[in-house]
């Protein structure tokens, strides 16, 4: 009878041969001669455009403007380095990331549930709050239910390559947002892109398209955040209607931003919500919190609930940011003056903008304010040298927007006084003006097309 060992395992014998051979110094014979890995992470492709951009700015002494780090809650203003600053570089559109009741709300879920559900809901996360919560969401849409997931990022990605798959085609604006680019790029379906809210280039490419694919999922921001304008949702629904495809609207910036009560786009469209196949919302932004969600049908949901990887194999939300959520959810609704005032700022500033001869490009007066100054190097230095004067504005630039049209986007709130918004327009004013020549000295010496350059390197 032989001895042999269970599958899998190593006789006795053999194992010791092998750590003894392991245990030899020196190559093994059989090493493959010569081959050079790279194992340093600044071998990676994009790490030149990150070489560039540090030797470009360090040469000239321009700090970044990113990363800048606020030393306390910030809403219409801030404190960075100590300095009490003018903020419009937060998502926190209605002021509720302060209100007392969501503070609370906040509070009394850690006292109740502690800081993590610390597991998948499927298997030991799943609490009360959860279902509360996705049911008042599913409401404010007429649907049937929602799901929340960790990230708005998350939800994009999670839910879209878990719907369409290689046989399957996506439609998406040019603008659309990072997370439902890579949630399209993981499902591995074909990808086709329209011009920016050009929706006669989207029917072209879905009748021409359409036919060669077996599922089609168009996607689309309600409010871009690039730009500050609006998808055409009406026309959208008869497309998705007319061509057999989903049609997802991520609202991230659209909650509390857009209609009269600012419930987002299909109130301020009139079109019915129940037309949309999937909506998406993240809570980082009105909700005063941090996670995602997608409203739609049950069986969307229970789909999504049983299928989507950052669902199902990522902890549930924790009690102090879903409350945190719902609370301010809740309180979006009770008191739609607060949109009433974002909207009102937004106008305001973006009149005085115009009137001061700023480009503030299409946007349309929901909070996102673009002011389009050309260069990404322009853009840079405005930025830093806001700071200096009290405002806090961060720059965009190229590959983020396109070539020539970086800009300094404001995210204007509710909480911004009048008189906060019409000093920020004179003080940039006056900077543009100024920081014109200094451009025009760093231009010449080579610095923009560095910076441009490093940017586009970073397209790969
Ligand atoms: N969609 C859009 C349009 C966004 O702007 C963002 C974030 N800025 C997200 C999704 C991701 O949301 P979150 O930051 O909550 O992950």
């Amino acid at each position: 009878m032989t001895t042999s060992p269970p599958s899998g395992r190593m006789a006795a014998d053999t194992k010791a041969a092998l750590l003894s051979r392991m245990r030899q110094t020196g190559a093994p014979a059989a090493a493959p001669a010569e081959r050079h890995y790279d194992t340093a992470f600044s071998t990676l492709p994009g790490f030149e455009q990150l070489k560039l951009m540090r030797a470009a700015t360090g040469a000239f002494g321009i700090p970044s403007p990113f990363f800048r780090s606020h030393d306390g809650r910030a809403g219409a203003t801030s404190i960075i380095d100590g300095k009490e600053v003018i903020n419009f570089a937060s998502y926190d559109y209605l002021g509720l990331n302060g209100a007392p009741e969501v503070l609370a709300a906040a509070r009394e879920g850690v006292e109740a549930f502690g800081c993590s559900v610390s597991a998948s809901r499927v298997v030991a996360g799943e609490r009360g709050f959860h279902r509360e919560f996705e049911q008042e969401l599913a409401a404010l849409y007429g649907a049937d239910d929602a799901i929340v997931y960790v990230s708005g990022h998350a939800a994009n990605v999670a839910t879209i390559s878990t719907l369409v798959g290689p046989r399957d085609v996506v439609f998406h604006d040019e603008l659309m947002h990072n997370s439902a680019i890579v949630g399209a790029q993981l499902s591995r379906a074909h990808r086709r892109w329209f011009p920016h809210n050009d929706l006669d280039a989207l029917e072209t490419l879905l009748a021409a398209e359409r036919g060669n694919f077996g599922r089609a999922l168009i996607v689309v921001e309600g409010n871009y955040s690039m730009d500050g304008d609006t998808a055409d949702l009406a026309r959208l629904v008869e497309l998705k209607r007319r061509f057999g495809a989903w049609l997802m609207v991520d609202e991230a910036h659209s909650l509390g931003v857009l209609g009269a009560r600012g419930h987002g786009l299909f109130e301020k469209t009139g079109v019915d919500p129940k037309a949309v196949d999937i909506w998406m919302g993240t809570l980082s932004k009105t909700l005063a919190s941090c996670g995602g969600y997608i409203a739609g049908a049950q069986d969307l949901v229970d789909y999504l609930k049983l299928s989507a990887p950052g669902f199902v194999y990522s902890v549930g939300l924790s009690a102090p940011a879903t409350l945190s959520a719902l609370s301010a959810l809740r309180l979006l609704q009770r008191e739609p003056e607060r949109v009433a005032r974002l909207q009102a700022n937004t106008a305001r500033f973006i009149a005085g903008a115009q009137a001061a001869g700023l480009d503030t490009g299409q946007a349309e007066g929901y909070a996102i304010v673009p002011v389009i100054v050309g260069d990404s190097l322009k853009a840079a230095v405005l930025s830093n040298r806001m700071l200096e004067r009290g405002v806090n504005v961060l720059p965009i630039i190229h590959p983020a927007v396109p070539n020539k049209a970086a800009r300094l986007r404001f995210f204007v709130t509710s909480e911004h006084t009048q008189e906060q918004i019409d000093a920020t327009i004179a003080i940039l004013t006056q900077e543009l003006n100024e920081t014109g020549a200094f451009i025009q000295r760093l231009a010449s010496s080579g610095l923009g097309d560095m910076l441009e350059s490093a940017a586009e390197l970073g397209k790969v």
